[in-house]
């Protein structure tokens, strides 16, 4: 029987002294709970800024301890299905976001999802993205609050963290202590106004223990091809460092030099935007599946 983890078991931030909410061994298939990204706070169009307690913020189901998972290791993530509550809410106000110095009052806005669709108003019904803002493990030396992402994972509000991507995350803690929330309907890359279409919903995901492999940032792949996604203080760093951790990876599988390697990559490799709005800022580099395929990699 597949185990589900409720949302009440959950942290606000991803921590070496979080308790283990759940215990599994390496393989296992769980479903995971989660309450939106304002803790479900929000019901209603009138919801005043003060109104929201703003330390509930942020919760992530878990944590999730797997067993024989060690620093050093990968913890390979297979997000199985996303399955989404029946409203969403977005907000944004001052200070919030890219448009936070022009917005005189903290709005929000609470998004129906009916018949497979974000009901933003009468004229548009968007097409959903159900996907994962907040997913990692325990990070190597301080807690890291999910409203900051990292090395760990973290909030990368990145829209490929979708129903059949795989995640592969260092192991920086025993048991690696995972955990995820913050689902979105849909979101924009940048995410420029501070939120997605938040959402409660539950996640199905496979967790693997991966040994003899190491990496420094998370990695995600899907059916087009994979990337790395990197966190950091500006989006020129987080950019830089991804294209460089991609191309450093890939380098000793191939019979390139270095600056061979660099024009392939400049000529397939994509540099993508995450977020822009969250305390650190996230880029990824992404690389086709073919390009890889064809010098038979396998990172993973
Ligand atoms: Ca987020
Ligand atoms: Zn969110």
């Amino acid at each position: 029987m597949v185990q589900t983890v409720a949302k009440e078991q959950f942290f606000y931030a991803f921590s070496k002294d979080n308790k283990a909410a759940l215990r599994v061994p390496s393989g296992s298939q769980i479903v995971i709970e989660t309450y939106d990204c304002f803790q479900n706070q929000i019901q209603s169009n009138e919801a005043a800024f003060n109104s929201i307690d703003w330390n509930q913020i942020n919760p992530a189901t878990g944590s999730i301890y797997v067993e024989d998972a060690l620093p050093g290791d990968v913890l390979k993530v297979k997000i199985d299905n996303i399955e989404l509550g029946d409203q969403g809410v977005m907000a944004t106000g001052p200070g919030l976001g890219v448009m936070g110095h022009r917005i005189d009052e903290f709005q929000v806005k609470i998004i129906p999802i009916e018949e497979g669709k974000a009901v933003f108003n009468e004229k548009l019904h968007l097409p959903l993205n159900p996907m994962i803002g907040v997913i990692g493990v325990a990070p190597e030396s301080e807690p890291v609050s999910c409203g900051t992402p990292g090395a760990h994972g973290g909030n990368m509000d990145t829209t490929t963290i979708t129903t059949g991507a795989t995640l592969y995350f260092p192991i920086f803690q025993e048991g690696a202590l995972f955990g995820l929330g913050d689902l979105h309907a849909a979101m924009g890359d940048g995410e420029i106004g501070v939120s997605g279409i938040e959402i409660p919903g539950k996640v199905t995901v496979t967790l693997e223990v991966l040994k003899g492999k190491s990496i420094r940032f998370p990695f995600i792949e899907n059916e087009e091809g994979t990337a790395v996604i990197v966190s950091k203080e500006t989006l020129d760093e987080a950019a830089k460092e991804a294209v460089e951790i991609f191309i450093d990876t890939l380098l000793p599988h191939t019979d390139m030099n270095l600056g061979e390697l660099t024009m392939l990559m400049s000529a397939v490799g994509q540099v993508q935007v995450s977020q822009i709005v969250d305390p650190l800022l996230t880029a990824r580099f992404f690389v086709p599946k073919n390009v890889l395929e064809a010098y038979q990699v396998k990172l993973f």
